[in-house]
């Protein structure tokens, strides 16, 4: 099995980094990474989606940021593409089981 899982979104963001470093991070951390992103860190996931936005020329406003991804890099970048697929994970969720 995986690694222990990450017990704060700030450990998960580090997992978020280096998986966007590597390219390749260990086959399990992105799966696994989604699923947390969509059950347990709401907010983490709503802030990737608003930091990691296409900045209206194909590139990613939060990558630009130094330190944090790719800088020029293109949108969805990783960190986008995983945000939204935890989003789409968190909706189908919501609608299976009717949360309110
Ligand atoms: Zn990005």
């Amino acid at each position: 099995m995986p690694t222990a899982l990450p017990s704060t979104p700030r450990v998960a963001e580090s997992m978020l980094r280096g998986v966007d470093r590597t390219g390749s991070g260990g086959a399990d951390a992105p799966s696994l990474l989604v699923e947390l992103l969509a059950t347990r860190w709401p907010d983490l996931r709503a802030r990737l989606l608003a930091e990691h936005a296409d900045d209206g020329n194909g590139r990613c406003t939060g990558c630009r940021v130094p330190g944090y991804g790719t800088p020029g890099g293109h949108w969805p970048c990783l960190l986008a593409t995983l945000a939204q697929r935890a989003e789409q994970r968190a909706e189908t969720n919501n609608n299976g089981k009717a949360h309110r």
